[in-house]
């Protein structure tokens, strides 16, 4: 792991995210003092990060809201400032698409306008999404290709790449979007569905539920493991330039392939038998398949994630048969 100059002081919207918790652990790896944005909630969400508590500076503050956003910036002095808070849920963007407009897209406005009056010598990572490409008619995708988002979390996506994209052009500030596939570990929340998945089949295997319901098993996506997504952001903001760049294993599987290599991983071979199609969880309309290109940031910043999809399920499924207190299975 590279490290930075010491003294550095980061910002992180979205600290409580699966993301935001591991590029908090990174920073402080690398000798960061680290600040995050947090919002207040009935039932306060440190579960991700309760190991870090003692360590970072946990800021009030909440998208929607520009004085906190200006007092966080005040706050933390940052000299990097990574924007990972949103209504990340593609699924409840359908239902919610003004909250997810407001929080996913102007919500990112509202920081770079932080950003731009208190911090503008600050570097600042954008949480870019294959979803923006949406309707894809190339494949793999690359920083060329263009954007055809399918949902409100894709479109208010879209709106907050081109907003960080103006902000770079009209004022100059260093702002650079990471354009990532989607990226999973133990700490993916349970609605996406590859946690949806290793945790439904832990729980099949255990005898705690008879079914897992999805909403498709047709999709394919380009899954990768989110630790090696939050150190392309690090390394995204250590370029020599701002700039825009895909993060992405470059593979495409199927979620009926995730499925099935996670009943594999508990002994079940003949897993149809425990799956169902529900409607419930199907889209208005549908990303079908994301495959990406990431060789701009191979070449550029040095990145080449490691954990193969395969590895990635395994991951997943022990994590959630430790959690429900069974033993680990043997090695496969
Ligand atoms: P999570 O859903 O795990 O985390 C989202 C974070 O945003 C949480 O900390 C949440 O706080 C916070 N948040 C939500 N609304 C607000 C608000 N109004 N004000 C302040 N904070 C808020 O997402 P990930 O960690 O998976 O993703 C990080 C970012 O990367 C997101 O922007 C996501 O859209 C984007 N992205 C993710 C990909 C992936 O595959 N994971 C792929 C491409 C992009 P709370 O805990 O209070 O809910
Ligand atoms: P997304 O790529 O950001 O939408 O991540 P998700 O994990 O939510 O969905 C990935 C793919 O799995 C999409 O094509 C979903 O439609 C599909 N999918 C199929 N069944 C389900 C389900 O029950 N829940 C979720 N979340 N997605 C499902």
């Amino acid at each position: 792991m590279g490290s930075a100059p010491a003294g550095r002081r980061a910002l992180i919207t979205g600290i409580t995210g699966q993301d935001g918790s591991y590029l908090a652990e990174q920073l402080l790896e690398r000798g960061y003092r680290v600040y995050g944005l947090v919002r207040r909630l009935s039932t306060p969400n440190t579960r991700n990060i309760s190991h870090l508590v003692d360590r970072v500076e946990l800021l009030d503050g909440d998208l929607h809201d520009p004085a906190s956003l200006d007092s966080a910036m005040r706050a933390s002095e940052p000299d990097e400032i990574y924007n990972l808070a949103a209504q990340s849920f593609v699924g409840v963007s359908f239902n919610q698409p003004v909250v997810t407009g407001e929080v996913t897209g102007l919500g990112t406005v509202r920081l770079l306008e932080a950003m731009r009056s208190h911090a503008d010598r600050a570097r600042f990572y954008q949480a870019a999404s294959s979803e923006m490409f949406g309707k894809v008619l190339v494949s793999p995708q690359d920083e060329h290709t263009a954007f055809h988002p399918r949902s409100p979390y894709g479109v208010a996506k879209v709106f907050a790449y081109w907003a960080a994209v103006n902000y770079r052009e009209s004022y100059g500030l260093f702002v650079s979007n990471g354009i990532l596939f989607n990226h999973e570990s133990p700490r993916r929340g349970h609605e996406f569905v590859t946690r949806k998945i290793s945790d439904g089949v832990a729980r099949i295997h255990l005898g705690l539920a008879a079914k897992l319901r999805l909403g498709t098993l047709s999709t394919r996506r380009d899954w990768g493991y989110a630790p090696e997504y939050v150190d392309f952001m690090w390394r995204l903001l250590q370029a020599p330039r701002p700039d825009d760049f895909v993060g992405a294993t470059g593979e495409t599987h199927s979620v009926e392939e995730f499925v099935q290599l996670a009943f594999d991983r508990v002994g079940i071979s003949d897993w149809k038998p425990h799956v169902e199609l529900d409607p419930k969880f199907k889209r208005p309309a549908e990303v079908d398949m994301l495959c990406g290109n990431a060789t701009k940031a191979k070449e550029q910043l040095g990145w080449v994630p490691k954990v193969r999809f395969p590895e990635l399920v395994r991951i997943m499924v022990d994590n959630d048969l430790q959690l429900l207190g069974a033993a680990r299975p043997a090695a496969r």
